[in-house]
């Protein structure tokens, strides 16, 4: 409760004490005139409380006001389920009356049982959320949020990502449209330089470099292309996973296979360790594997030369952990938050001469999260960096909604 509440309800009690001590005089002694004013003290108390009163009220109705100009709704429910208080926005997004809803059940109310399952599992865990979507034209994405009080009720938060929804589709639709224009004549100019790369002995030897720095470059682009195709059909659920029983273990052998001859090139021995049976986990090895091979060209490609790059894969109690672990410059404790971002790329003096898109990372943790699974960094500057994630040896819940 805020400070001017307590205050009210405080000066409340005191004026119901002053005022129960008053009628107790009033009523034990009779002599005094039914009509005698209240002593001054009992009415300066009284005054006191009122004021604070009012000043509490007033403080409430600002914040109200608050939440409303906000558009953020907002119901309060009791632990039997039943809605005590609603707001205008929380009634709008919903397609409701505001006044219809105080007394109901979150069913009645709201007819909509992701809703009442996001409260129950609020009232029993602490919290719950989640993004619905929902068939009225008021709000057709609802992120919802619930917490239970200190009270054994819930507070449930509505809040309308329509629009922030709409635009991140158009944007990856744009992406995909431009990556989808680049990609033929990229690569017919990448195989064009690797055509003229084959004939270099025949040519002069500046001429040579420079068809050789064109195909590097041509390669780049490509990459780039394909890892921007790649995340906008992630990110658009376009990519359904492909379940199948998978072994991680293999998967890193095969994923260090892939990756040998760059790793020769760069100095750096790849290993892959298995501590003890790990069991099969359920998901899309090919997806899979993409983001390990992304760990593992980060680990290879900021690795000194003559460093080791280890691969662990171990069984933890409900999943299953798999660990990259190199020495190479690490990150600085600032960047840490923002290496998983789309098109993050670290300070360019560090990697200078390093490429890439800023993309890797993130592909990497859209298919883990999207096999239900954690993806996490340690790293120090100086010290290296360990890559790790998990996935869960169930398999992913394909009905969950994929986390924002
Ligand atoms: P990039 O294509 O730039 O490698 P990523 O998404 O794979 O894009 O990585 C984002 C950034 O995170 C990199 O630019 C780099 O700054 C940092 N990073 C990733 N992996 C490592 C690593 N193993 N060691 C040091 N920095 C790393």
């Amino acid at each position: 409760m805020d400070p001017l509440a307590l205050a009210a309800v405080g000066a409340l009690g005191v004026a119901a004490l002053v005022l129960a001590v008053g009628l107790q005089r009033r009523g034990s002694s009779r002599a005094t005139p039914a009509s005698a004013p209240p002593a001054p003290d009992l009415e300066r108390a009284l005054g006191r409380a009122a004021a604070a009163e009012e000043r509490a009220a007033a403080a409430s109705r600002d914040v109200d006001g608050l939440i409303d100009l906000a558009g953020i709704g907002v119901v309060r429910i009791a632990g039997d389920l039943t809605v005590v208080s609603a707001n205008e926005p929380a009634a709008r997004l919903l397609a409701r009356r505001a006044s219809g809803l105080p007394g109901r059940s979150v069913m009645e109310a709201f007819t909509d049982h992701r809703l009442e399952e996001i409260v129950r599992t609020a009232l029993r865990t602490g919290t719950a959320g989640g993004e619905l979507a929902m068939r009225t034209a008021e709000a057709p994405t609802l992120l919802v949020r619930a917490r239970r009080t200190t009270d054994g009720g819930a507070w449930l938060v509505l809040e309308d990502v329509s629009e922030l929804r709409r635009l991140q589709r158009i944007r990856t639709e744009f992406i995909d449209n431009i990556a989808h224009e680049l990609r033929t004549p990229l690569t017919t100019v990448s195989l064009l330089a690797e055509t003229l790369a084959l004939e270099a002995d025949q040519l002069p030897r500046r001429t040579a470099e420079r068809i050789a720095k064109i195909e590097v470059e041509t390669g780049h682009l490509v990459q780039m292309v394909n890892e921007l195709l790649d995340l906008s059909q992630i990110e658009s659920g376009g990519a359904a996973l492909v379940l199948h029983d998978v072994d991680l273990a293999h998967l890193a052998n095969a994923t260090v296979e892939r990756l040998s001859l760059f790793a020769e090139r760069q100095g750096v021995r790849l290993v892959v360790e298995a501590g003890g049976p790990v069991p099969l986990v359920r998901g899309d090895g090919e997806r899979l594997g993409q983001a390990l091979l992304n760990l593992l060209h980060n680990a290879v490609k900021f690795s000194p030369a003559g460093a080791e790059v280890v691969v662990r894969v171990v069984a933890g109690e409900h999943e299953a952990i798999v660990t990259v672990v190199d020495h190479g410059p690490g990150i600085p404790r600032a960047a840490l938050p923002r290496v998983f971002e789309r098109f993050y790329k670290g300070d360019r003096a560090r990697t200078r001469g390093v490429g890439g898109t800023g993309l890797g990372l993130s592909i990497a943790r859209h298919v883990v999260e999207a096999h239900g699974g954690r993806i996490w960094v340690d790293s120090e500057e100086g010290s290296g960096s360990t890559f790790g994630f998990a996935v869960p040896l169930a398999g992913p819940d394909l009905g969950a909604t994929p986390g924002a």
